[in-house]
């Protein structure tokens, strides 16, 4: 596997901004990257979708979830990329685009387990640094402000409570939900508690993160809350980098 992307250096003032979003399952990373994108004029990059459309492959090739050499080898025969849309990242997938096909529950399970794997997430984090090296992006993940970006402009850990998060899920299934509001809210834990506690790049908030809890926002509120985040952000690098500094 290729090792030769590098993480942006620190001080870059030329580079476009980058934006990370980290959060737990449910706590409203995608609506809150979508309209920081749209406001900001930045790409917009889910990195969950890329573990997905893995996923999705490892799940069509019959691979064990748990065999992390098949799905090391797996992943150097695989191609995915993002391409941002005005509602959601178009996903391709070895050049199928899977948009549609990574949504349901098996490949959300399947995500959250084949992304345990030190040598899965190496792989994607590589691809997720090219995608985002040249700035001009809010990238949304688990493990974007910590390991992914460490440098990024403005940091938001997202967070609600498991509760919270399982009702905001189970309302957006719409009139026929596949799933009970516990139903929901247990598989959320269960995926928090993989992400929390595994072993490489586990799910936590950055040093300088800003925690966002919307537990008792309204979503539009949280939005608001996000933009102020990073419109504070920016100020305070245009005050560092002087009056040369090219802005957004
Ligand atoms: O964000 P989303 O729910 O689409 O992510 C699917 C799964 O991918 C998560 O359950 C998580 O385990 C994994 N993931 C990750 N690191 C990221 C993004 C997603 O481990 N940066």
């Amino acid at each position: 596997m290729s090792r030769k992307a590098s993480i942006p250096q620190p001080i870059d003032r030329v580079r476009k901004i980058i934006v990370a979003i980290d959060g737990p399952a449910g706590a409203g990373k995608s609506t809150i990257a979508r309209h920081l994108a749209r406001h900001f004029g930045l790409l917009n990059l889910e990195t969950g979708a890329m573990y997905r459309a893995f996923a999705l492959k490892a799940l069509r090739a019959g691979l064990s979830l748990d065999d992390s050499a098949a799905l090391e080898e797996l992943a150097a025969q695989t191609d995915i990329r993002l391409e941002s849309g005005d509602t959601e990242n178009r996903v391709l997938l070895d050049c199928e685009d899977v948009t549609g096909l990574i949504r349901n529950q098996m490949v959300t399970d399947a995500a959250s387990r084949v992304s345990q794997f030190p040598a899965i997430r190496e792989w994607m984090v590589l691809r997720q640094q090219k995608l985002g090296a040249a700035g001009g992006v809010v990238m949304e993940g688990r493990d974007i402000g910590t390991v992914v970006f460490p440098h990024a402009d403005a940091k938001i850990f997202l967070d609600a409570a498991p509760e919270v998060r399982g009702m905001r899920r189970f309302d957006q299934m719409g009139p026929k939900p596949a799933q009970q509001p516990e139903e929901v809210i247990r598989d959320l834990r269960e995926r928090d508690r993989r992400d929390r506690n595994r072993a490489n790049s586990p799910l936590r908030a950055a040093e300088d993160a800003v925690l966002l809890d919307s537990t008792n926002m309204t979503l539009e509120e949280a939005v608001k809350a996000a933009e102020e985040i990073v419109e504070k952000k920016l100020a305070l690098r245009k005050l560092a980098a002087g009056p040369s500094t090219n802005s957004i």
